[in-house]
């Protein structure tokens, strides 16, 4: 048993239950119950597959063989992480190298790996997505027996390139435009999860970040950061919407990847950043920015964030900053990026920029900032900002060609709930 549900601490539960039942007792979400560091020797090996299997293992309290993990490993990550080094104090630790050119490749395939793993009957994937999530979850469960998934996307709120990727595929997957943003998408979800009908009729699961199996895949390469780049990092900068990735970086840190301070850096949807300075959580309204994938006011893995620290809020701002950029600024480090031959997705711009606010400006820290994801995936925007072509990779130009299966729906709950059930008596 290694999994806490953190709305209801009575409730413990092993990886494999926390997978298959992402939502617990009381609506709470999951959290590893002990987080240990990993032994030296396991970062001393440098070498990510190992460094991947210890961190599952380790967070999943052994529940699974290490052959098997690693099996898993090589089937989930069979794609590269790299580090570019902008300058001898900046490192790009470049997540977006695998099939859907964003960081959450490692999740949702990792996801994937879990499910065919622990699920035994049909089951049907329900998620929101603000542009990454859907791609993702779409090609690692594609074509995969006994799944069908369905993914819920803000109309006109994601760039064309992002919903070709996932709005292309047809078979298992199927896509719903719905009119209203990211957080009415995420609130569809969770309605269709406390609905008695539709989780009676359907073998219900969710693919976004508050599902373990994602969290865990994700502490897999900030603990491998000794296998990419020889020096500890002074201040990681994680682009964060819902938060799921600077959790995962949390994790890591606890588990003694060579990470010192923390930062989130999130664009004007700064619920969190607001939080640091004056302690209260009050949402806004959603905005939309150019870092579509970050708007998002009600980051759902927050609570795990105050979860690990006890509520101790200061030992979190000890530990962790977060910091607010706008889309001038975030324009005007494509800008500065792109001049130096370095494209970057506005994402990851929000990232770069926040190592130069002043209040935490140091000469002497070593920063790296995660890019989340491939500039080509937003290369309408890119091409906007920097009047010139962006170069598309295969992956999108094909998608690019490809008519776009999605249906549509009204922020609805009654209407999204017959669409599920009709979508299983279709079977
Ligand atoms: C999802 C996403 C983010 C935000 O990650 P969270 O884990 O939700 O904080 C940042 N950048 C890109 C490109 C994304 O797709």
């Amino acid at each position: 048993m290694s999994f806490v549900n953190i709305a209801q601490q009575k409730q413990i539960v092993s990886f494999g239950h926390a997978v298959l039942n992402p939502i617990g007792e009381n609506r709470g979400i999951y959290f590893p119950q002990n987080i240990e560091r990993l032994p030296e020797k396991v970062f001393a090996t440098k070498d990510f597959q190992t460094i991947a299997v210890e961190t599952l293992n380790s967070l999943i309290s052994g529940e699974l063989p290490r052959e098997r993990l690693k099996s898993m490993v090589s089937k989930a990550f069979n794609f590269p992480i790299r580090v570019q080094s902008l300058n001898s104090r900046l490192h790009v630790l470049e997540l977006f190298h695998g099939p859907t050119l964003a960081f959450k490749d490692f999740g949702a395939r990792f996801l994937a790996e879990c499910l065919a793993h622990f699920n035994k009957d049909k089951a049907t994937i329900v998620t929101a997505t603000s542009g990454d999530t859907g791609a993702a979850v779409a090609h690692a469960f594609h074509g995969q027996p006994d799944i069908d998934v369905v993914i819920l996307y803000p109309k006109g709120k994601i760039s064309k390139e992002q919903e070709q990727l996932f709005c292309t595929l047809g078979d298992n997957i199927h896509t719903v435009q719905v009119n209203g943003d990211f957080d009415a998408c995420q609130t569809l979800v969770k309605q269709a999860f406390s609905d008695d009908e539709v989780t009676n009729t359907l073998n219900l699961n969710s693919a976004n970040s508050i599902n373990v199996a994602r969290l865990v895949a994700q502490v897999c390469y900030y603990n491998a950061l000794p296998a990419l780049l020889d020096e500890p990092i002074d201040r990681l900068f994680v682009p964060s919407g819902n938060f799921g990735n600077l959790t995962a970086a949390m994790i890591a840190r606890a588990m003694g990847a060579p990470i010192n301070h923390l930062v989130a850096a999130t664009n004007k949807n700064d619920t969190v950043p607001r939080f640091f300075l004056d302690k209260t959580w009050y949402p806004k309204e959603t905005q939309r920015t150019l870092s579509n994938a970050m708007d998002v006011s009600k980051p759902n893995n927050f609570s795990r964030i105050l979860y690990h620290y006890q509520n101790e809020l200061d030992k979190l701002f000890d530990e962790m900053s977060a910091i607010s950029v706008d889309d001038q600024r975030t324009c005007s480090m494509i800008k500065y990026f792109a001049k130096q031959n370095y494209m970057v997705d506005p994402h990851t711009a929000v990232g770069l920029r926040a190592t130069q606010c002043v209040e935490l400006f140091s000469d002497q820290s070593n920063d790296m900032v995660a890019a989340t994801a491939h500039p080509a995936k937003f290369a309408d925007v890119l091409e906007d900002i920097l009047k010139q072509p962006i170069d598309r990779p295969e992956a999108i130009s094909r998608a690019l060609d490809k008519p776009n299966l999605s249906d549509s729906l009204d922020n609805d709950f009654d209407d999204f709930k017959d669409y599920l059930l009709a979508l299983h008596s279709s079977h």
